[in-house]
């Protein structure tokens, strides 16, 4: 079966108690018990639920994992994840990783004497020469944020596999529909499905999904006894978006591609970092490893001022955090989503005051770059 045709029949479609097109949303904290000796599929909501159920299901197909766990945002998702990790455990972690996960690693795990090293994950020798024999696991970003970097995902695999690593991936940026981790060998894939998942910008959402059954059982004793499940109505967002993933991601990247090529003619650009650039220097890598280059991308501008400029006067994109959504998102990680990082630690990440990044929605290309033209002069 094609993915297009697997994002809407996937066997979770269906409402199987009223054969109901959409899943409907089970808004129930508990459900009655005939007979306690046999306790029914679902006896309590933060242990299961039919409509987080349909969701997890049709995660894990298009994954292409065995289960899938779905929390309330993607950093509760993620910190499921690094709660698999004992006191003493060392985790490497990609030098430029979603700086809410930073955060989590470097200010609340460290409390546990969980050590992290951050490596250029781009260079697989990079990643072997930090190993150590407490390292439990490698957590991954490509394409990166924000500068779209890319990582040899089946290099990764295999050489964590040698030394007994756990590997993660958040695939937030390319979504299952452009990148399936699992099937080049990676044990864990989290996303923030905020974004592209959900494609509205109006939900807020984590999934975990993996392939062994053992790290499944894990993830789920974790998901249930911490607590921080997505609820019924945000699961039925989810899975609505979800049938939408392909025409969307289609249509936002065609937009990508076409600024892309329009930002690397203006005199007002210095770089323009996009993986679907064949001069990008991972282009090659990812187009082996994904199926598409996405709908984000980052541009550097000639001067701060160009920058401030464009995030103060575009009038199609707004200027804002999050990416993925059906409108296109500018923003400006400096001040952002690395503003916490220190200026002299952003500038050797590349991280300049003239960097921008957007997400490309639903609006047509060409309006979009004349809105960016138009903050400029
Ligand atoms: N991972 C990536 C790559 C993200 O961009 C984000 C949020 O921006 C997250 C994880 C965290 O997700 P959430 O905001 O849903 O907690």
């Amino acid at each position: 079966m094609k993915y297009a045709t697997k994002l809407l029949h996937n066997g979770n479609e269906i409402d199987k108690h009223t054969g109901a097109l959409s899943i409907p949303i089970y808004q129930t904290s508990t459900f009655k018990q005939d007979d306690v000796d046999n306790p029914p599929l679902y006896d309590y909501s933060r242990s299961g639920n039919p409509t987080r159920t349909a969701l997890e299901n049709t995660m894990a197909i298009l994954e292409g994992g065995t289960s899938a766990y779905a929390f309330s945002s993607g950093m509760a998702a993620m910190s499921a994840v690094l709660s698999l990790l004992d006191t003493g455990d060392h985790v490497i972690a990609a030098q430029d990783i979603y700086g809410g996960t930073y955060r989590a690693l470097t200010r609340h795990f460290s409390k546990y004497n969980i050590q992290v090293s951050f490596v250029d994950t781009t260079d697989t020798n990079k990643i072997e020469d930090a190993i150590k024999p407490n390292t439990k696991m490698l957590i991954l970003e490509t394409p990166s944020n924000p500068l779209l970097k890319i990582t040899d995902l089946k290099a990764c695999a295999e050489l964590a596999k040698k030394h007994n690593i756990i590997t993660v991936v958040d695939n937030t940026f390319m979504s299952p529909y452009l990148q399936r981790p699992l099937e080049l060998g990676i044990d864990i894939v989290v996303h923030s499905a905020t974004k592209f998942i959900g494609g509205h910008s109006d939900v807020l959402g984590g999934i975990v999904v993996v392939k062994d059954k053992d790290l499944a059982k894990q993830i789920y004793f974790v998901q249930n006894t911490l607590g921080a499940v997505l609820n019924p109505h945000d699961c039925w967002l989810l899975l609505r978006g979800i049938k939408t993933l392909k025409v969307r991601l289609d249509a936002e990247q065609q937009g990508a591609i076409y600024l892309a090529q329009w930002l690397k003619k203006q005199d007002f650009v210095k770089s323009v970092y996009y993986p679907g650039l064949p001069e990008h220097p991972g282009h090659d890598l990812h187009l082996k490893q994904a199926y598409g280059p996405g709908a984000v991308l980052s541009f550097e501008v000639k001067d701060i001022n160009t920058a401030k400029k464009i995030t103060a006067r575009v009038k199609l994109f707004f200027t804002a955090v999050s990416l993925g959504g059906v409108e296109s998102i500018l923003s400006y990680p400096a001040k952002m989503s690395h503003a916490s990082v220190p200026w002299k630690e952003r500038q050797k990440l590349g991280i300049t005051d003239e960097l921008l990044r957007i997400s490309v929605g639903l609006e047509d290309p060409e309006d979009l770059s004349m809105d960016i033209l138009n903050a400029v002069i």
